[in-house]
């Protein structure tokens, strides 16, 4: 059986180290200090390591854990990953070893440019890691890619069923739930949501996965088409927003000074 354990890295990140019997696979290894010590404590024997995308608090572990054992690092075919060894983009499909899991890859730029998704589609509730793009109810800022890009990834990952499970790259559910409740107050879903992921934070626990369906119910930046959401973002700009780039661009920079 498959475990998905989250080991916390810096003072946001996760790491998710796929776990079947005595292997492991980590995605987006920050810092190797908290796997290294996860894997000797459990005695899992690292197998592959996977990156969504290049940004340092999700490769920054990379060498170092090769450095102990040289195992696959799949990567995005468009970003520089260190020591990469499968280059990966829209419509691969792998096995990852050691653990034997199928997964298939979606582009997904915007947060950067190259950025990837992997997403296990024969699981009874599919699985997406999506590092910094979907955020429990928020998503990535715009680093290197354009609203529209950013969107049309956002559809994507929403395009995938209600039962799939998200594991994304950092713990920001809390601060993303109180924007969501600025922009659409009117949203019920939001405060039952803040409850429930409250109790699992004063249990020391991880928000994480989301399940797609919360994430289409509460997420502003996937409900861009929702009519108390454009009006926010209307209201916030202070003129009429031409199309769904746009009402997402401006929720994004109301988001970015929040
Ligand atoms: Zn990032």
């Amino acid at each position: 059986m498959l475990e998905i354990i989250p080991i916390p890295a810096f003072a946001d990140n996760y790491i998710w180290l796929l776990r079947k019997e005595n292997r492991g696979v980590v995605v987006d290894p920050s810092d190797a200090g908290p796997v290294i010590a996860y894997v000797e404590r459990e005695r899992i024997e690292l197998a592959a390591i996977l990156a969504t995308h290049h940004h340092g608090d999700h490769v920054g572990g990379i060498r170092a854990l090769l450095a102990r054992r040289d195992v696959p690092v799949f990567g995005p075919a468009r970003e520089v990953i260190p020591g990469r060894t499968h280059a990966l983009a829209q419509g691969d499909a792998i096995v990852v070893p050691g653990i034997d899991l199928a997964l298939e890859v979606l582009d997904i730029p915007g947060h950067t440019a190259g950025h990837i998704a992997y997403v296990a589609r024969d699981e009874q509730a599919p699985l997406l890691f999506c590092g910094d793009t979907l955020f429990a109810a928020g998503c990535g800022r715009l680093f290197e890619g354009t609203p529209a890009q950013m969107v049309a990834s956002l559809d994507k990952l929403a395009s995938l069923p209600d039962s799939t499970q998200i594991y994304c790259g950092h713990e920001y559910t809390l601060a993303n739930l109180r924007f969501a409740t600025a922009v659409e107050p009117v949203n019920r879903l939001l405060r039952q949501r803040e409850t429930r992921e409250k109790a699992k934070r004063d249990r020391g626990m991880a928000t994480l996965p989301a399940t797609m369906a919360e994430e289409r119910a509460t997420n502003p930046f996937l409900r861009i088409d929702e009519p108390p959401v454009r009006a926010a973002a209307e209201r916030h700009a202070g003129h009429s927003l031409d199309g769904r780039a746009a009402v997402f661009a401006e929720i994004r920079a109301w988001k970015n000074a929040f």
